[in-house]
């Protein structure tokens, strides 16, 4: 047996045998164990991991996509109050710049205050604009023929009218409205003749109208303000020849065009009622016009009301660019 033993447990190869079955049995066992834990370790780190994947998931939906929402939230937020005013900033720099070019090209047909002036100034300098300022300190009651050749004579200076509650005569109220239009029209580039800038002048209707036809005026505003002896009649008109007057009909047209033109935009500009134009062959310091010419009645002084928006500043400051709307107008700007 002993030999028997020796030999069996000294046989090499049941040795082997013996040592692959316990190693076998070991590999099955660890590997048993192995799939256990496994399992264990799978359900445990299944389940943990699934809830601790959720919650990081969840964590990270409340922390990191919450922070990336407060992220998008407040930097849009911040992007909209400080960067739009840094983007802003360069747009309103930028944008002006380009929008201001456009303009040059589309604004003045849209936007005719500031764009009708940069044009103006190039072409409005071709303009000569004849203001009178109507009236003068004192009236002139010699006579003076009302047309070239006529035998019909009228005045040569009225006094004119008086506000009935402003007690401000008339010829202070033309120079005042029309020193502003003046400035106005050569801020927008058109040259500019004055009749009179002052009230101690004695220049005749007649004169007034020659010196605007010695000048080759493009256009002759006569400054005026309107008195009746109703107190409730008010509003502005402008007043022109007729188509057939024997002295200036040939400017009819171009006249009327004028009269139209400042009138709208005068009582536009002002919201004086609009009486519109009216047409006369009485007046000298018209039929003696060789240059398209209007009167213009800014509003009457025998209207209490009227009377003192007349001698306001400000009014005449929307008076004047009224007008000087009107003759952009007139000359298409
Ligand atoms: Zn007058």
């Amino acid at each position: 047996m002993a030999f028997m033993n020796n030999v069996f447990f000294n046989n090499k190869y049941f040795k082997m045998v013996t040592l692959g079955i316990l190693l076998t049995m070991v590999l099955m066992l660890s590997v048993s164990c192995g799939k256990k834990t496994d399992k264990k370790s799978k359900s445990t780190t299944t389940s943990a991991p699934v809830n601790e994947a959720k919650e990081d998931i969840v964590d990270n939906l409340e922390t990191e996509t919450p922070e990336e929402d407060i992220e998008d939230v407040e930097n849009p937020v911040v992007e909209e109050t400080e960067a739009p005013i840094v983007t802003e900033k360069p747009v309103v720099t930028q944008a002006p710049v380009k929008t201001p070019e456009p303009q040059k090209t589309t604004a003045p047909v849209k936007t005719q205050e500031t764009m009708k002036p940069q044009k103006k100034s190039a072409n409005a300098s071709d303009h000569l604009i004849v203001i009178d300022p109507g009236h003068q300190a004192k009236g002139n009651n010699e006579k003076e023929p009302v047309a070239p050749g006529s035998s019909t004579t009228k005045a040569k200076v009225a006094s004119g009218t008086t506000g009935v509650s402003s007690k401000v005569p008339e010829y202070v109220v033309t120079l005042q409205v029309g020193l502003k239009l003046r400035d106005i029209l050569k801020e927008r580039g058109y040259q500019v003749k004055m009749i009179r800038e002052t009230h101690d002048v004695n220049i005749s209707n007649a004169e007034r109208a020659q010196i605007a036809n010695d000048a080759g005026a493009d256009a002759f505003i006569r400054i005026h303000c309107n008195g009746v002896d109703n107190s409730s009649v008010r509003g502005a008109l402008t007043m022109n020849q007729t188509k057939n007057n024997p002295y200036c009909g040939e400017y009819y047209s171009l006249s009327r065009k004028l009269s139209e033109n400042v009138i709208d935009s005068m009582c536009a500009a002002t919201g004086l009622k609009n009486k519109g134009v009216s047409e006369t062959d009485t007046m000298s310091g018209i039929n003696w016009c060789t240059v398209p010419v209007t009167i213009v009645e800014m509003g009457f002084m025998s209207n209490p009301e009227e009377d003192m928006l007349l001698v306001d500043d400000s009014f005449q400051n929307k008076i004047a660019e009224g007008m000087a709307d009107g003759i952009d107008n007139y000359f298409n700007y």
